[in-house]
């Protein structure tokens, strides 16, 4: 199991769960530039939200008081009209950011080099 960040992270991104993270499982962070880490192929400027590594994450829940607009959940309590960002989450680490993009319709600029 595992945390997710939902919905309302989106366009808010203050990054106070990524400083309150004791594993680093939360990307993309401020300071990474895209490809820093295979899995993540979008940098922090150009991404929508932050997101949750499935499996790197420890289920401290040090993460979910932290966030100003409440976005992050356990798996198995997030909101039934967010469940669709537990696969979110999960694809972001997986997918190549074109794939992401495509799937989750983000209209965004693509990244720097
Ligand atoms: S639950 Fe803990 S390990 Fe998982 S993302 Fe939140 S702070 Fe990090
Ligand atoms: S604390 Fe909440 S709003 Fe801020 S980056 Fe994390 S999930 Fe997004």
């Amino acid at each position: 199991m595992a945390y997710v960040i939902c919905f309302p992270c989106i366009d808010v991104k203050d990054t106070a769960c990524v400083d309150a993270c004791p594993v680093d499982c939360i990307h993309p962070k401020k300071n990474e530039a895209a490809g820093y880490r295979p899995d993540v192929q979008v940098d922090y400027e150009h991404t929508d939200q932050l997101y949750i590594h499935p499996e790197e994450c420890i289920d401290c829940g040090a993460c979910q008081p932290v966030c100003p607009v409440s976005a992050i959940y356990p798996q198995d309590e997030v909101p039934r009209e967010w469940g669709s960002y537990i696969q979110k989450n999960r694809d972001f680490y997986t997918m190549t950011w074109e794939e992401f993009k495509k799937k989750y319709s983000i209209e965004l600029t693509e990244p720097s080099a």
